[in-house]
């Protein structure tokens, strides 16, 4: 392997200062916030791996786009490059511009969607997964046994369970079957890509039982390139030539540009039957905007239609990826419990596995967000029982794993401010006083991770 370092692809034009915090002042101000993360001010916050989405820096390709950007109501020239760069990505005859990915989400499943439909998937996002049921219907995610495993390496762990797939398609019958979702790379599932042979079996079995097949390619730039290192069929490909063949087995395209799009707001709905897309247009025009702007400034879509270029570059991906894979390969040979392999845009740390002493209905995610937090100014997410868990019945059912997800924003971080990551989870795998759980005194309806406030359990071995 070669064993020089990995240097980011690009040097620093601007800077924006981040201010470093007293450990007591941050773990007041968490406890102030209900020890939600959605919940700080970013000034507070040091190092942000809360998401990738939105956070990414542009270009300066992407800031002299902005300038360009054409403020035109209808038709403006900054739409219609943008049209013209999804069109030949991803083959789809009809391109509307979002403003972000569950605007596409709310519009096309609001059409598709309804009571006594069904939705399968590798893994719904959980704002997919939100507006499918606010439609009514059900969204049912279909992982193999086997992708479960957190520490079994598999080259394509975001793969659909194909035989559960066939099956489900079975038994609820094709006719109340409203779409196939394949989520690339699966954000929810570890960040983990998505191989082609995977979707071209999908698309014979929608093909065979006459389904829509919906692309969430929020990440396609990222899968592609785990499909250029992993599927020998590919690896003389370029990224982009194979997230164009991806994209045309595809009914329907659904995409947060705040990730592969490298911008820091944006969406795409992209079809290929006229049909519906006369029915997506008619809800765009009423909730988001005219056609060609749909909810975005020209700028914004300016600055789109260069960063999904941007995007399929080999230095680019190359660092992306590696970056990644170089905090959660140092933090699992610090014994820290990762999910393995590491994924494209994220490393998801298994804090079921770090922290046994918390039960999951008390919480260890959100304990280790919270250490993260007052050992280090480091804002990450649960994506494990705070995000997936609930209440059937007065039951608690928790989440598969107990996963924080760090999430890596793109083009912000150097690799000090990754190693200075390391530091604190080596402080916080040799602390003598183990951390408590902690219950809810608050939440919403749904999406409760964005709103939920905490007590800590407890709260007198901590601080
Ligand atoms: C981010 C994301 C969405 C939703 O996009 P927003 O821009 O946040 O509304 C949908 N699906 C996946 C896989 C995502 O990562």
């Amino acid at each position: 392997m070669n064993q020089r370092t990995l240097v980011e692809p690009f040097r620093i034009k601007m800077v924006e200062p981040v201010r470093v915090t007293t450990e007591s002042y941050r773990a007041e101000i968490l406890r102030n916030s209900g020890y939600n993360p959605f919940l700080l001010n970013s000034d507070d916050v040091f190092i942000d791996l809360l998401t990738d989405s939105g956070t990414g820096a542009m270009s300066q390709a992407q800031w002299a786009g902005m300038i360009m950007g054409d403020e035109s109501y209808a038709g403006a020239r900054s739409w219609l490059d943008l049209e013209k760069e999804v069109k030949d990505l991803s083959g789809m005859e009809y391109v509307l511009p979002t403003h972000q990915g569950r605007a596409s989400e709310r519009i096309l499943f609001g059409i598709l969607g309804g009571k006594g439909k069904y939705f399968l998937s590798n893994t719904h996002f959980d704002t997919t997964r939100a507006n499918i049921e606010n439609t009514g219907a059900i969204a049912i995610d279909l992982m193999p046994q086997a992708s479960m495993e957190p520490d079994t390496y598999l080259p394509f762990k975001g793969d659909i369970d194909l035989i559960a797939l066939a099956s489900t398609i079975h038994s609820l019958g094709k006719e109340n079957i409203a779409g196939i979702i394949i989520t690339v790379t699966n954000n929810s599932f570890g960040g983990q890509p998505v191989s082609m042979g995977c979707v071209e079996a999908v698309r014979n079995i929608c093909d065979r039982e006459n389904l829509l097949l919906i692309l969430d390619g929020c990440r396609i730039a990222e899968n592609s390139y785990f499909i250029r290192q992993r599927e020998s069929a590919y690896e003389k490909w370029s990224y982009r030539e194979i997230a164009q063949k991806m994209l045309r087995l595809a009914d329907a395209f659904i995409m947060s540009a705040k990730k592969d799009g490298l911008v820091n707001i944006g969406g795409l709905l992209c079809v290929k039957d006229y049909t519906l897309s006369l029915k997506c247009t008619n809800q765009l025009i009423l909730t988001e905007g005219f056609t060609t702007y749909g909810g975005l400034a020209g700028r914004d879509m300016q600055a789109m239609a260069i960063g999904l270029r941007e995007v399929f570059e080999h230095d680019y991906l190359e660092y992306r990826i590696k970056s990644t894979a170089y905090l959660g390969e140092r933090l699992k040979n610090m014994g820290i419990p990762v999910l393995w392999p590491i994924g494209g845009h994220a490393v998801y740390i298994d804090a079921g596995q770090l922290f046994p002493h918390i039960l999951p209905e008390e919480f260890p995610g959100q304990a280790l967000v919270c250490e993260l937090f007052v050992k280090g100014g480091i804002r990450s997410v649960d994506v494990g029982s705070v995000m997936f868990g609930k209440f059937d019945n007065g039951t608690f059912v928790p989440a598969r794993q107990e996963l924080v997800w760090l999430a890596i924003p793109r083009r912000v971080y150097t690799q000090s401010h990754i190693d200075y990551v390391l530091d604190i989870f080596k402080e916080i795998k040799e602390m003598d006083v183990l951390p408590s759980g902690f219950k809810i005194i608050y939440e919403p309806p749904f999406l409760r991770h964005f709103t939920v406030r905490f007590e800590r359990i407890n709260s007198q071995s901590f601080n």
